[in-house]
């Protein structure tokens, strides 16, 4: 006997035929001995029309009616599933955040999460209840209901997980898993049997769209292990794992340790609309660095990769930044007003970049995956402007326009590819 926390996202609860649905994997669970709890979103577009109301009564709203009003689309559902299970002969009860209750700090519209009292939960669970909570939402030191920002129910269903002590959290979602790299761009894209948390933290690009980073990393830091997995699979049929063999379908996130076979790079990512900025001899002293950083950081840019050259003649150095594409007139312009703060003899740069990475834990124990990255790449002729590593990943700025090509290529290169597509 497991305890499973299962969560799902909007559109895995849109209708309450897909609630109806939703509520079969939970009673497959339910019925193979395990004690499981619930945690929903609102129905796919709910929010945004709750959002959409709160600006029509008044832009200039008071954020804690804000979340009044937005945290309500999780009530629905949580009360509809509740009624359907009970419907469907398993006993169960919905929970909104104020009642287990799930304390929030009071950053009204992107609250934290800072502790769940899991006694009422656990006394449902072991009385063989199934407690069907709201995802996005908590309770503030002031007594107020919050919401943790957008996209939120994720990190509340890992929450939940870490508070009970669960064994899994099973994230029911609207595509099967986690893949190799985006299946749109490269169609032997494959989902992955496990990935670890580092290596999903890494390919936020690709998994951001699969789950919200803040539950990843708040997952990693407790040790709930995910399982992605989709909701539109026939809930009877026999649960299989992606490679065939006993188990479940879909990807489970877990500890480095569970993974047996370690793939050398486990998935390519890719992120458009990437600005290159160079600033040309800049005055090599201590401080520029953050002088430079500082400005763009106050203007609310975010950086991405960043390159420093060794000074030749030890007065002047070369820095090469990456911004997105719409922010790069506003970075231009933040270094050029900064004026005499930063010196520098001349500032250039041009949009239209791709970063391409590769991502894998194994690199951390292979050599020469960098090596072997640009050598594939050069095979397609494709010339990199900027590197950047870490150590479970290699990235390359390129021209956008052989991204996709880059993508393809390092899939087959690095043996991604499913067979026999
Ligand atoms: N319903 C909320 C939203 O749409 C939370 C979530 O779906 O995760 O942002
Ligand atoms: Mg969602």
């Amino acid at each position: 006997m497991a305890r499973i926390v299962v969560k799902f996202g909007g559109t895995s609860v849109a209708t309450v035929e897909r609630i109806r649905q939703a509520a079969r994997h939970v009673k497959r669970e339910v019925d193979a001995g395990h004690e499981v709890a619930v945690v929903v979103s609102a129905m796919s577009g709910k929010t945004n029309e709750l959002v959409d109301w709160v600006n029509e009564a008044s832009p200039l709203h008071d954020a804690r009616e804000y979340d009044a009003v937005v945290a309500s689309g999780e009530q629905v559902t949580a009360g509809l599933m509740a009624i359907v299970l009970s419907e469907m002969g398993i006993q169960s009860r919905s929970f909104a955040g104020w009642q287990v209750p799930i304390q929030t700090n009071d950053a009204h519209g992107a609250a934290r999460i800072t502790e769940i009292d899991p006694t009422e939960l656990d006394k449902r669970l072991s009385d063989g209840w199934v407690p069907v909570i709201t995802g996005f939402q908590g309770i503030s030191p002031h007594g107020r209901i919050t919401t943790l920002g957008r996209g939120g129910s994720d990190t509340s269903a890992v929450a939940v997980a870490a508070a009970v002590k669960a064994d899994r959290c099973d994230i029911y979602t609207d595509v099967d898993g986690v893949y190799t790299t985006d299946p749109r761009i490269v169609s032997k894209a494959q989902r992955l049997t496990k990935i670890s948390f580092e290596e999903m933290l890494e390919m936020a690009s690709l998994g951001a769209k699969v789950l919200m980073i803040r539950s990843v990393e708040m997952a990693m830091a407790y040790k709930v292990r995910l399982l992605v997995r989709s909701s539109f699979d026939d809930p009877d049929a026999p649960q299989v794992a992606p490679d065939g063999s006993p188990g479940v379908p879909g990807t489970l996130v877990c500890d480095e340790d569970e993974i047996m076979e370690k793939q050398i790079v486990s998935g390519v990512t890719l992120a458009k609309a990437e600005a290159k900025i160079t600033l040309r001899d800049v005055k090599d002293n201590p401080g520029v660095a953050a002088e430079i950083f500082g400005t763009l950081a106050d203007q609310g840019i975010i950086v991405d990769m960043i390159v420093q050259n060794v000074a030749d003649d030890g007065a002047t150095t070369d820095i090469t930044l990456t911004v997105p594409d719409r922010e790069y007139d506003k970075a231009i312009k933040t270094i050029k007003d900064a004026g005499d703060r930063i010196e520098y003899a001349r500032i250039s740069g041009s949009k239209g970049g791709a970063k391409v990475s590769v991502v894998g834990v194994g690199m951390r124990s292979h050599a020469g995956v960098a090596s072997s990255m640009f050598k594939a790449l050069a095979d397609k002729g494709i010339n990199i402007q900027l590197i950047t590593t870490s150590e479970i990943k290699t990235s390359v700025l390129i021209d956008e326009q052989y991204a996709e090509l880059a993508v393809r290529a390092l899939h087959t290169y690095y043996g991604l590819d499913k067979k026999g597509v």
